[in-house]
């Protein structure tokens, strides 16, 4: 039984395969994320939120975020959710270009390089089974397997899983996205002995889902759990 949305996932990860690089952001055929698009980018501007990593208008500890992302020791993003690097995510996520991950995975593992962050393990923010099925592929799981990669991390023993689907996230402000995840994900495996967690997604806004799984990964044993997304939505 194969679903049309598994099959379209199929044909576009085949056509990923047999295809030059073409640039996620402007198509241009050559290079994943093209030397015009990278300088285009647009990087968080400073101050941000030492916390969240939010964009904010004066430089403090937190910005008010403590109090709903308590589990979530620190939450870091690349770059602005904007211009090239949201096309490039887009067609990453929703057209199949699964060869973006690298890419954009770099651009995470940079900034977290720089910000001397890192962790015992690192990990994706799961999909629910439905919507896995019909995309073909975790996003973020694909990121997460580059972090390792480059930042030579493990995965942790066991799956961090979303026991309920919920509906998306975007359009929706912060309370509803609270209430949205909360209690979502369930952490399925031993004890995590204190060791600290990398949580990786494609994109944060307000930092609720990459909290809820901060919340699971903590009552599985974890010590701190650090939140790491390619790009940041400013809300
Ligand atoms: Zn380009
Ligand atoms: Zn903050």
């Amino acid at each position: 039984m194969t679903s049309a949305g598994s099959l379209g996932a199929l044909l576009a990860a085949f056509i990923d395969l047999v295809l030059p690089p073409r640039c996620g952001g402007c198509r241009r055929i050559g290079a994943w994320l093209c030397a015009g698009c990278r300088g285009r980018i647009r990087p968080l501007q400073e101050p941000l939120c030492r916390r969240c990593g939010a964009e904010v208008e004066s430089a403090r500890p937190d910005c008010g975020c403590r109090r709903r992302l308590r589990s979530l020791a620190r939450l870091r993003s690349a770059v602005a959710y904007d211009g090239p690097i949201e096309h490039a995510i887009q067609r990453f996520k929703y057209q199949g270009w699964r060869r973006l991950a690298a890419p954009l995975a770099l651009l995470l593992v940079e900034r977290l390089v720089v910000e001397g962050l890192a962790a015992s393990w690192a990990l994706a923010v799961p999909l629910h089974a439905e919507r896995l099925r019909a995309r073909g592929f975790n996003q973020s799981e694909l990121l997460a397997a580059e972090l390792r990669a480059h930042m030579s991390l493990d995965a942790p023993p066991g799956h961090l899983v979303r026991a309920r689907a919920t509906p998306p996230q975007v359009g929706h402000d912060r309370l509803w996205r609270q209430n949205n995840v909360r209690g979502a994900f369930e952490w399925q495996g031993p004890d995590l002995e204190g060791r600290s967690v990398l949580i990786v997604d494609d994109v944060a806004t307000t930092g609720a889902t990459l909290e809820a799984c901060a919340a699971a990964l903590r009552a599985g044993g974890s010590g701190a759990v650090i939140g790491a997304a390619v790009a940041r939505v400013s809300i």
